[in-house]
């Protein structure tokens, strides 16, 4: 009777998990897949648990149903953690091949004498090469997206292992006390199903944590970034800038600013419609970002204007990099409509030397009325806000 009630747990707890797999399928399309499969390790894993006790006694037929069960979750495992973290399951073909090795010794027939001893030695290697392959294979991919975390969804593989490899060892020490494990019996089964339900349960809450941290990192990264260009939204990038002041002031180092602004942007749209105009600003967020330096930031302050932040760059130094990115701009040539001149932009720049303690606001107002300043001058050129000897008539008219 507690084998039952111990089976009713097992089974309702999976079916939980079930659920949430199932909605996850459903509501995430990206990760469907590895859902899937986890939805399916759910069903096998039930239909173990159920092998184990719902058989009266008579567990002995059906022990290569049970370890055949046992290699397909693990199969399952394997295939849905690499969907997860590859996008598909790279290395589907090992896992399968390992599943494949291991069921065929299950089923076919062996050589008398010791057949026993070689199906349980073959099984247990194959389980284990399942239980390894992850920590071997999914690792890097997995510590590159969640650092230290990534450790905690591969914890259930490190953990199963352990006494599938001692079993192997004992194997290999005792093969006279094994035979007998073989014909598994239910109070055994039952039993087992306690430090089942405990793996299983790590298991799915883990990879279920491990999901909800990539959409919350997703929907983090769409609050920052500006998905046609690539670069930070405004307020994004004025936390960032608000950082990378404090840091240049906290070490003295210089950072200059830059405004841009592409020249006649609006005959684009007029000429070629609004999607060309979107094709050029998705290549110009390219551009920008191929330019600058990793400890830079670019940000899109509205329509056709971006701010870069250059930190550790003086305002002497600045237009050597500005025009280094016109220069490569002009060498992408970047399509524009029939009728259109090429893309040219409009560059105002200010800065902060070592040791000052400037303001962002008053930074990017500055940059704003040096690229006003740009404009005036004819456009496709970089000024600097020192060049403007006091406030132009751009200046005061120019936006904060
Ligand atoms: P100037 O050289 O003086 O800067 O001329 P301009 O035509 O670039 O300046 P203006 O500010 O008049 O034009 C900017 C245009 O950018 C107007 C607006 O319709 C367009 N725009 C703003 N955001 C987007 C966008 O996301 N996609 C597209 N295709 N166009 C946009
Ligand atoms: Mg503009
Ligand atoms: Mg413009």
């Amino acid at each position: 009777m507690a084998y039952e009630l111990a089976l009713a747990l097992a089974l309702i707890q999976l079916a939980l998990f079930a659920l949430c797999w199932a909605l996850i399928a459903a509501l995430m399309p990206r990760e469907r897949l590895t859902a899937l499969l986890f939805l399916a390790l759910c069903a096998s894993d039930a239909a173990t648990a159920w092998l184990h006790v719902g058989q009266e006694g008579a567990l002995g037929p059906v022990a290569p149903w049970i370890m055949t069960l046992g290699l397909a979750s693990a199969t399952l495992v394997c295939c849905g953690a690499d969907a997860f973290v590859h996008r598909r399951p790279r290395h589907a073909r090992l896992w399968l091949g390992i599943f494949a090795a291991g069921a065929a010794v299950m089923w076919l027939p062996l050589p008398a004498g010791g057949e026993q001893l070689l199906r349980l030695a073959v099984y247990q290697g194959c389980f284990l090469l399942l239980l390894i392959g992850p920590l071997v294979r999914l690792r890097a991919g997995i510590l590159v997206e969640f650092g230290r975390y990534g450790w905690l969804p591969l914890l259930p593989f490190a953990l199963m292992s352990l006494p599938v490899a001692a079993f192997l060892v004992q194997i290999t020490l005792q093969p006279e006390v094994v035979p007998s494990r073989y014909e598994v019996d239910p109070v055994r089964g039952a039993r087992s199903l306690i430090p089942f339900a405990i793996v299983s349960g790590i298991f799915h809450i883990t990879w279920l944590g491990m999901m909800l941290g990539r959409q919350v990192v997703a929907a983090r990264e769409v609050a920052r970034v500006d998905t046609l260009t690539g670069t930070l939204r405004r307020g994004a990038f004025e936390a960032e800038l608000e950082l990378g002041l404090a840091a240049a002031a906290r070490l003295g180092h210089p950072l200059t600013l830059a405004f841009v602004d592409v020249d006649h942007f609006k005959r684009i749209n007029d000429l070629g419609g609004h999607a060309a105009g979107d094709q050029v600003l998705r290549r110009l967020g390219a551009v920008i970002a191929a330019t600058l330096r990793n400890t830079d930031r670019c940000g899109r302050w509205g329509g056709e204007e971006f701010v870069l932040m250059l930190p550790g760059l003086a305002p002497q130094q600045a237009p050597r990099l500005l025009r280094r990115l016109t220069r490569r701009l002009a060498s992408e040539r970047i399509a524009v409509p029939a009728g259109c001149e090429a893309l040219t932009l409009s560059i105002g720049y200010a800065g902060c030397g070592a040791g000052e303690r400037p303001d962002g606001r008053l930074l990017i107002r500055r940059a704003d009325e040096a690229m006003y300043a740009a404009k005036q001058r004819g456009r496709d050129t970089v000024v600097g806000w020192h060049e403007l000897g006091g406030d132009t008539p751009a200046a005061a008219e120019a936006p904060a």
